[in-house]
């Protein structure tokens, strides 16, 4: 053991979903204890956003006006045909956080993350860094991680909570990525170097075409502009999932790489193609995620976030749903203490069936915004005709997060094709 207590609780990882819950399980009376494996915490500089299933785990942890004051509320959020910028649909996000009672933010990265840093040193969280977890051992009272350096640590709980290349999933599950063939290039710019490409500044525009699609928000009270481009790689199809993904998901060279973003954005409207030569071309982050798996529980080591269930990110729910998970977790510690199977059981109960339709989801939206030829017309009709306040593909999503099974919001239906 490492800190001057034993702690309750270790979560390897401080990413969003470890912080998260550390935070969350601090809060909730337990002694947690973060285990990093980079020598600093941190994210990367890019935008995040922050539906009202998020704001509201935000209000309840007491972070939410800090969040406000470091993010945007956007106006609206806008889908437009990549290729001749029509709008297909929208939805009015003052409306919408009448409707679920709280704002859709978006916010920088490395803020949110501050944020989440601050509020976990303020509560009490020993948070330690340059430990990377290679190894887990279930005990009977607890768990035990192994880090690199031979050291051990234990705890009746263990949250893994180490993202999409997890070592507990590894351990737990043995599965592997999968990749979509799809790969995310990022950037965050001073407002002005966009002004007068037709960029709508107030709102989220997505912009949807033939295998890419293109995303704008504002940062930083408006200051800065957030875009992602994303592409079907044309070399993908050389390169096996599991060995893209074993390399990591940024700037992995073997497919995906710059000389493919510009072709891949050459048929679409004037402002995405403006928007190109602003993507950071350095870094890019090829589109995995895993199938998903019934059990995150394995004796006293809980998976958690995108350990458990890595998107693609279509949604916009990876880190909301780790969020979420924390919050979860926490909620049933307290309520079963000193059970902590119990908790972990229920944890489990409820969170798996969301994530999978989550994950499942994105995918399917992955497909129906990169359609091509008829198929396109076709989906673009289909948009076209949704009411601005038709809630029904929302509810189950934005909706306050589930505590139990029986809590969880209407099935969701998927748009019909007609292809
Ligand atoms: P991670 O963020 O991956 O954190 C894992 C942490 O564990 C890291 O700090 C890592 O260093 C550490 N770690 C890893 N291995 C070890 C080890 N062996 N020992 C110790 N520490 C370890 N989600 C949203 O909610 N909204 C969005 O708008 C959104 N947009 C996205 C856009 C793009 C282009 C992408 C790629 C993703 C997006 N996501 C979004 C998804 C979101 O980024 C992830 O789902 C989320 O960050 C997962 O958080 P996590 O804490 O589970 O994992």
């Amino acid at each position: 053991p490492t800190g001057p207590h034993r702690p309750d609780v270790l979560v390897v990882g401080g990413g969003i979903g470890g912080l998260s819950t550390a935070f969350a399980l601090t809060r909730a009376g337990l002694r947690v204890r973060v285990l990093e494996r980079a020598e600093e915490f941190g994210e990367v500089g890019a935008g995040i956003q922050l539906a009202p299933n998020c704001t509201r785990i935000l209000d309840d942890y007491g972070l939410l006006d800090e969040a406000r004051s470091l993010g945007v509320l956007p106006e609206a959020m806008v889908m437009r045909d990549a290729l001749d910028a029509r709008e297909l649909t929208r939805l009015d996000l003052s409306d919408l956080e009448r409707r679920y009672g709280y704002p859709y933010l978006v916010i920088h990265r490395s803020d949110l993350h501050a944020l989440l840093l601050r509020a976990c040193r303020a509560a009490g969280v020993e948070l330690c860094t340059g430990r990377k977890v290679v190894g887990y051992e279930n005990t009977g009272a607890g768990a035990r991680i192994r880090l690199a350096d031979g050291r051990t640590d234990e705890a009746a709980l263990v949250v893994a909570a180490d993202g999409l290349h997890s070592v507990a999933r590894r351990e737990f599950v043995g599965d592997d990525v999968v990749s979509s063939r799809y790969v995310a290039y990022r950037a965050a710019v001073p407002i002005e170097r966009v002004r007068g490409n037709g960029v709508a500044e107030k709102d989220v525009v997505v912009y949807v075409g033939p295998r890419c699609h293109f995303v704008q928000y504002p940062l930083r009270g408006g200051e800065m502009l957030n875009q992602v481009a994303v592409f079907a790689s044309p070399s993908a199809d050389a390169s096996p999932a599991g060995a893209a993904g074993a390399a990591g998901a940024t700037g992995d060279a073997r497919w995906g790489g710059p000389e493919e973003l510009d072709a891949a954005f050459e048929a679409t409207c004037d402002t995405v193609r403006r928007g190109i030569p602003l993507m950071w071309r350095d870094r890019w982050w090829q589109m995995l995620d895993r199938d998903p798996v019934d059990t995150w529980v394995h004796g006293r080591v809980a998976l958690l976030g995108d350990a458990a269930h890595p998107p693609l990110q279509y949604m916009a729910q990876g880190a909301i749903m780790a969020i979420e998970d924390g919050w979860v977790l926490a909620h049933h510690l307290t309520r079963t203490a000193p059970d902590r199977d119990a908790a972990l059981a229920a944890y489990q109960a409820v969170r798996v069936e969301h994530c999978r339709r989550v994950q499942t989801t994105a995918r399917a939206w992955g497909e129906l915004w990169h359609l091509e030829g008829g198929e396109r017309l076709r989906r673009n009709a289909v948009m076209r005709a949704r009411d601005t306040y038709d809630y029904g593909f929302t509810d189950w999503v934005y909706g306050p997060t589930a505590l139990t099974p029986d809590q969880e919001p209407a099935m969701f239906t998927p748009i019909p094709l007609g292809a």
